[in-house]
């Protein structure tokens, strides 16, 4: 049984990353013969990507996937850490699960993703949950066979501490067939004050170049239209390899691959270049969406965040991406009541939304994760008080959401068209990342298409097709 452990993850060396090739040899092929399989998945794309990596290995061992999580045999959460509210959900299906067994002995549960790599949680599945079979990390999702093969009557718990590695060759049975997720880095040595993830998905490693670009041309070759290169922090892309080749190098060769779309997340303001800016305006096939967090606009609150950038040098940053990259659309991540904000902080973070005019924001209240630093920050804000703060800032990153929608009304725009939606409408999304629904003959999904914006709504456009 190996146990996470993160008291040594801010003594990170600067010990080169070692890269490994999958080592997923399939052992035991009849492992899932006649037996069904059902995948959670909570959290970010990181979380989503790499239950595309759990499908396909489960699906090597012949385990059949199943809609209904009642029905199937294994279940596995792929679980999230970045809020309480994220643990909250993954303990609550547990008690379903809990539940679920009962009835039905046979089944087996497994746990994986950033709560496993939390020695908290761990010990409290250990202590209180002896219903959960497997429990495996985000370092080693590879060894998903053996801890299934090994499994006993106790619980099999093997989490990794170390986190130096990268593993090339990985399989993944992807969502969609027209839009991909690939990797660039893993983990994030920024250590802002408020998150969890630089100890759950370890220290940053940068994969080579030319394996994403192999990868990306396969992705090219087998029809996807659109390729999202995935990082927590994809801007300083390449520091750790020692090399003078940075992101703005690899959007440039991953452009040349003919990808007829790229796209990136997430972007943190302070390493983004003028040699990146300067690519993303001219590369046509480079998306003009950019995800860039601002966090809070209070230089006081930035400071006791680690976030490393003023609100002068951000605002500076926004102004030269909207100068320079036609038509840009920019949104944000927001927290309220962290430690110490006071209303006039808080009011400095308005002032930022109200210059920036956002697309959108994704909005966070502070939740205080075990073992970052501010946890151990003096917390004087009621959670009345940040309720109304979070509901403030929602309502005016709403009413410019709806203006910017507003700014494509009786206009024509490219939409990639992914999939039938509900009510029976196609969706898809504009370079600029709008969600744009269509009633259109479903001949369309998968391709690009130009359509007519007809009504605009705080968080999607309906349209026709223009042939
Ligand atoms: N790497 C990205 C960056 O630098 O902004 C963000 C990654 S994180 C998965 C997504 C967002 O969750 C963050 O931008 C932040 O707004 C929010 N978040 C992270 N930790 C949080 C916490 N302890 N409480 C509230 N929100 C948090
Ligand atoms: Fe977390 Fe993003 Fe800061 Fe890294 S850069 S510590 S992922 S918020």
């Amino acid at each position: 049984m190996n146990l996470p452990n993160y008291i040594d993850a801010k003594k990170r060396t600067k010990e080169s990353t070692v890269k490994e090739l999958y080592k997923f040899n399939i052992n035991s092929k009849n492992l899932g013969v006649g037996k069904t399989y059902f995948v959670k998945t909570y959290g970010c794309q990181m979380n989503e990507h790499d239950s595309e990596n759990i499908r396909a290995m489960l699906e090597e061992l012949q385990f059949t996937p199943c809609e209904v999580m009642e029905e199937a045999d294994l279940v596995i959460l792929n679980t999230c850490s970045i809020r309480e509210n994220a643990h909250n959900k993954a303990f609550g299906m547990l008690g379903r699960l809990k539940h679920l067994k009962e009835s039905k002995k046979d089944l087996v549960i497994g746990l994986c993703g950033c709560m496993a790599q939390e020695e908290s949680v761990v010990k409290d599945i250990m202590e209180k949950h002896p219903y959960v079979d497997i429990v495996f990390g985000t370092h080693n999702i590879h060894e998903l066979q053996d801890l299934l093969i090994n499994r006993t009557k106790k619980q099999n718990i093997d989490v990794y501490s170390c986190e130096g590695k990268i593993y090339e060759n990985i399989s993944y049975k992807r969502e969609s067939d027209i839009k991909a997720w690939v990797n660039i880095q893993y983990g994030c040595d920024k250590f802002c004050t408020y998150c969890i993830v630089p100890y759950t998905r370890g220290k940053q490693r940068s994969r080579k170049s030319a394996e994403i670009i192999k990868e990306v041309e396969e992705l090219v070759k087998k029809g996807y239209k659109e390729v999202t290169l995935l990082g927590q922090n994809v801007n300083a892309y390449g520091k750790d390899l020692y090399s003078d080749y940075t992101l703005a190098n690899l959007l440039s060769d991953v452009a040349d691959t003919g990808i007829e779309r790229l796209r990136f997340v997430t972007s943190h303001p302070w390493d983004f270049t003028d040699e990146m800016v300067d690519i993303i305006a001219k590369r046509d096939n480079i998306m003009p969406y950019i995800h860039l967090p601002l966090q809070s606009g209070s230089n006081k609150i930035l400071k006791l965040m680690n976030r490393r950038y003023t609100k002068e040098e951000y605002l500076k940053l926004y102004k030269k991406l909207k100068d320079n990259i036609p038509n840009v659309s920019i949104t944000t991540d927001i927290i309220v009541g962290f430690p110490g904000e006071t209303r006039e902080d808080f009011e400095e973070t308005l002032d930022v939304v109200k210059k920036c005019k956002y697309d959108s924001a994704f909005t966070f209240i502070f939740s205080p994760r075990e073992g970052t630093p501010a946890t151990k920050m003096i917390d004087n804000v009621s959670l009345d008080e940040k309720n109304k703060r979070l509901y403030e800032l929602n309502e005016l990153v709403n009413k410019y959401a709806n203006k910017a929608n507003q700014r494509y009304l009786n206009k024509t725009t490219k939409v990639l068209i992914e999939g039938i939606g509900e009510k029976g409408n196609l969706f898809g999304y504009t370079d600029t990342m709008k969600l744009v629904n269509v009633k259109a003959d479903k001949k369309y999904i998968g391709k690009i298409v130009d359509v007519k914006i007809l009504e605009s709504k705080t968080w999607s456009l309906d349209g026709e097709i223009n042939e």
